[in-house]
């Protein structure tokens, strides 16, 4: 069965790049009813932190991207990577390296003096000089001749003349092992049959594939997702936007908007751009996932988030709204009916938060340019006339608040927004709002009149 894994390095935050390589796999696992696990690769001590961890994880739950299992840790199986690196000395696939850095400093000044690349030329490998006690390094004893073919689900077969790949070191001479052991050595362990991972570690894939075969491990499928760049063709950064997966969720995307619009940034199902999470599962593929290097559109997934923003039930949205309302929500009415009157015209959650917080917290101030033009010298008194209607009321509903306005206005002889426009800003502070009779129903009776009351004076 499938076996995919997501292996970020806790050294910062989960950046729309890792979302989509995490999401690949995800798709890939639940695509073939398999698993999808989570190792974390925290072996660079100095860098690694617990909150990277929990942001990465955090970012993940968002998402939705649910893992199989608890996390593996890659630090904390350093003794398993020893036992395959003296497996390999054992085997005759690894040596002890004591060159000093002054020596392989001498040898690379030679190679580029004669025109050649700089590269490790193996000398340890039959050295008999063993400095007793003096600090060494454990390399890769890699093969001289032919080439190593990467059969990638995505690049297809790219071919790596293994006479450009020199050995390796697994080991440091601190005794911690290096990147490309630790991955192989896990990636078997944890029973990873499809490696997805970015572009960027094609050029460790080779090495990786001949210290498997090295091990008399099965080697995994490979599939090397291409990077994401901005609309200038340059690698995507922090100018070209939000690269920190939390951002987008400050920014009021909701996580399903993020996930198709990720998907989409390199993979294809004919010219369809709307995917549910079912579709995505069902349909994705690794092998329809481009060669090339994805362009970022912002506008295509701000088009999407409003797409969701209309799709989804207030019930869906109410949490992640009242978050960001960032007030206390207890006292006001119900959030759900005020999601419902607000996401239709909310391009994200936070515009749509923002249009919800009249609700619970009573204007102090007014929007100046509202007041200007809305607020003439009858108003005061059509406004009065209403708070006497309300009060005269004896059921308040949407359907009363709404023929009352029409019937002062009747009175008087003016236009319903000489009135519903200046009622508005009293009880919101500003001049949007869901239309005035619904907006007055939600925030009921007496909290409409004590506002009423208070702005008038
Ligand atoms: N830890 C590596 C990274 O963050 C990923 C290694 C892999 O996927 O093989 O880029």
């Amino acid at each position: 069965t499938v076996r995919t894994r997501f292996a970020p390095s806790p050294t910062g935050m989960l950046h729309i790049g890792g979302a989509r390589t995490a999401l690949f796999a995800w798709l890939y696992a639940r695509h073939h009813g398999g698993q999808f696990v989570l190792r974390i690769e925290d072996t660079d001590r100095e860098r690694s932190t617990d909150e990277a961890t929990e942001v990465i994880l955090d970012g993940l739950k968002w998402l939705g991207l649910d893992w199989d299992g608890e996390p593996v840790f890659q630090a904390a199986r350093q003794a398993e990577h020893v036992v395959a690196v003296d497996q390999l000395i054992e085997e005759g696939h690894a040596y002890r390296c004591y060159c000093s850095k002054v020596e392989l400093d001498e040898m690379r000044e030679a190679q580029r003096a004669a025109g050649k690349k700089p590269m490790y030329d193996g000398r340890c490998r039959h050295r008999s000089d063993r400095p007793a006690g003096a600090p060494f390094v454990v390399r890769f004893r890699s093969p001289d001749e032919g080439e190593t073919i990467v059969n990638d689900l995505v690049l297809g077969n790219v071919s790596f003349p293994n006479a450009e790949l020199d050995d390796l070191i697994l080991l440091r001479t601190d005794g911690t092992p290096t990147y490309n052991l630790a991955v192989v050595a896990d990636d078997a362990a944890m029973g990873i049959t499809h490696v997805v991972r970015g572009s960027d570690h094609l050029n460790n894939t080779p090495r990786q594939i001949q210290l498997y075969q090295a091990l008399g491990l099965p080697v995994p499928q490979f599939a090397h997702i291409p990077l994401i760049h901005g609309p200038d063709g340059a690698k995507m950064s922090k100018r070209h936007g939000a690269v920190a997966i939390t951002e987008y969720r400050e920014k009021g995307y909701l996580p399903h908007a993020v996930n198709n619009y990720l998907a989409r940034l390199g993979w294809s199902h004919g010219d369809e751009e709307v995917f549910s999470r079912e579709q995505l599962i069902a349909l994705f593929d690794l092998t329809q996932v481009g060669k090339g290097a994805a362009r970022f559109d912002q506008q295509k997934l701000d088009w999407l988030n409003g797409h969701y923003m209309r799709e989804a039930t207030p019930a869906e949205l109410v949490d992640e709204v009242a978050r960001l309302i960032g007030v206390d929500i207890a006292s006001g009415p119900a959030l759900e009916p005020v999601v419902a009157s607000l996401q239709e015209r909310s391009k994200n959650l936070v515009e749509l938060a923002e249009g919800a917080r009249f609700f619970y917290v009573a204007p102090t101030t007014y929007d100046e340019k509202a007041v200007a033009k809305n607020f003439k010298e009858d108003t005061h008194a059509l406004v009065e006339k209403f708070i006497a209607g309300i009060e005269a009321m004896t059921e308040f509903s949407g359907e009363a608040a709404h023929a009352l306005i029409a019937g002062v206005c009747e009175a008087e002889g003016v236009g319903m927004g000489k009135l519903a426009q200046p009622i508005r800003i009293l009880v919101s502070g500003g001049p949007v709002s869901p239309p005035i009779d619904l907006t007055l129903a939600l925030l009921g009776r007496d909290e409409s009149l004590s506002r009423l009351r208070r702005g008038l004076q």
